[in-house]
């Protein structure tokens, strides 16, 4: 069957803004709303000659709690264990956070492939030189992407299908 390709992010780093231009379609909701994002994560993608579906972990309700750590380790956790490649997307406008760190170093153990992508990179001038800080992640070469503007989507995927 298809590969299975899961973006992990922070809240409001653009996990479903990002879903919604490569589905092409609004089949996600960007606002979190209880009860109603469970079956519109998922997104059948098609890239050259490959397809596969894309999941969007931020619309996947906890278990239990609402922190946000334990909250994003749960969707990460979950990306770990059903997706044949992971997008670890991050904001270049918040720049690096602790939080990416923990999500980046369970990501790193699971030894899944990871693709890392900058986000609100909506102007090259102006962003390009505050991604690289997310080197410091230790998930190799961060894909500056502008979800809103839909930048940098064929060298993402490009990376992601090679991987899938
Ligand atoms: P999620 O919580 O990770 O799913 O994030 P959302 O997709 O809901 O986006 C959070 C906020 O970031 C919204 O206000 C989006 O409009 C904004 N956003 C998403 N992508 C971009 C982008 O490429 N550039 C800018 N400037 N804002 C963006
Ligand atoms: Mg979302």
């Amino acid at each position: 069957s298809k590969p299975i390709v899961a973006i992990v992010g922070r809240p409001n780093v653009g996990k479903s803004t990002l879903f919604n231009a490569l589905a092409g379609e609004n089949i996600s909701i960007v606002k979190d709303t209880p009860g109603v994002t469970r079956d519109r994560i998922y997104a059948d993608i098609s890239w050259l000659n490959y397809n596969f579906t894309l999941i969007d972990t931020g619309g996947i309700e906890p278990d239990s709690g609402d922190v946000i750590l334990s909250r994003m380790r749960e969707q990460a956790q979950i990306a770990i264990e059903t997706a044949d490649v992971i997008i670890f997307l991050v904001d270049v406008r918040q720049g690096l956070v602790d939080a990416d760190f923990q999500v980046a170093d369970m990501l790193r153990r699971s030894q899944k492939p990871v693709v890392l992508a900058v986000n609100k990179v909506d102007n090259y001038d102006k962003f390009l030189a505050d991604t690289y800080e997310f080197y410091n992640l230790g998930l190799g070469d961060p894909h500056p992407v502008s979800a809103n503007s839909k930048l940098g989507f064929g060298d993402l995927l490009d990376e992601v299908v090679e991987n899938c």
